[in-house]
């Protein structure tokens, strides 16, 4: 059985004071949820203050980014060496909030994909389609697209080495969570899509969905057969609120 994995995308925000007070708030406030997996994505600068807290304990970290790249003149960006040398788990790739704006293609974010793991990192490869494309009733068009851009890079057992996160770009940062039908539509059809090519990997692959999760919505979300967990961005800024989308996690497996 898949567990379920909740993962904190805390962006650019943070200091050193206010993420020692959210790092082991979560430390304290998880200690009753042990039913699943809990992360944190943080800021660069920050990967060596989640390694020095949460070194040890069952919650993992992750960076929101990395080079394709594995050292060169790259100025300002990061590879994936350095990230895991802060003993990092995870690494966010493809986030709308980076294809947007340029950055990311489909096919960098495959290479991304297989460099991560080459690294010793574990992907969490973002897709989503925008409001027109959702409008338009495209989203399978769109994230077929996107995932077959990792599969082609690393093959369909490459899969296996990552967590896939559905994320439409419209919930993002909106408050306007996707209904739980919509994103167990989409996940089932994605998780589909992989068993064609292969039936393990798709039963086993953890995917997620990410958009405006909130304490008020995770358990309805969570409860759905294909929803494997959350990528939760404005919601982890709060201490007590993600320390309640994770416990609504954990609840799954009780009720
Ligand atoms: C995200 O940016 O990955 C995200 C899901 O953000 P939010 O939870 O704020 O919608």
């Amino acid at each position: 059985m898949r567990r379920k994995l909740v993962v904190a995308n805390r962006k650019m925000n943070g200091s050193l004071s206010s993420n020692k007070a959210f790092l082991e708030g979560l430390l304290i406030g998880t200690q009753d949820f042990p039913n699943a997996d809990y992360s944190v994505c943080m800021p660069h600068p920050y990967l060596f203050q989640a390694e020095a807290i949460l070194k040890n304990s069952p919650i993992t970290w992750g960076g929101q980014n990395m080079s394709r790249y594995e050292s060169g003149a790259y100025t300002g960006s990061v590879s994936p060496g350095m990230i895991k040398e802060f003993g990092c788990e995870y690494v966010i790739i493809g986030h709308s909030e980076r294809r947007q704006r340029g950055h990311d293609t489909d096919h960098a974010i495959g290479e991304r994909f297989e460099v991560a793991i080459k690294a010793g990192l574990k992907p969490i490869f973002c897709m989503g389609e925008t409001l027109e494309e959702y409008e338009d009733g495209i989203t399978d068009v769109v994230t077929i697209r996107q995932l077959n851009a990792v599969i082609e890079e690393i093959g369909v057992k490459g899969l296996a080495g990552g967590v896939l996160a559905y994320e439409p770009v419209w919930a993002i940062g909106t408050g306007k969570a996707a209904s739980p039908e919509h994103a167990q539509n989409i996940l089932s059809f994605l998780r589909g899509h992989i068993e064609l090519l292969d039936a393990d990997i798709a039963e086993n692959i953890r995917i997620l969905y990410g958009g405006s999760v909130k304490a008020d919505n995770a358990a309805k979300l969570f409860s759905m057969p294909d929803i494997d967990g959350g990528l939760v961005g404005g919601a982890s800024l709060n201490t007590d609120e993600f320390v309640a989308i994770c416990q609504a996690a954990s609840n799954v497996y009780e009720s």
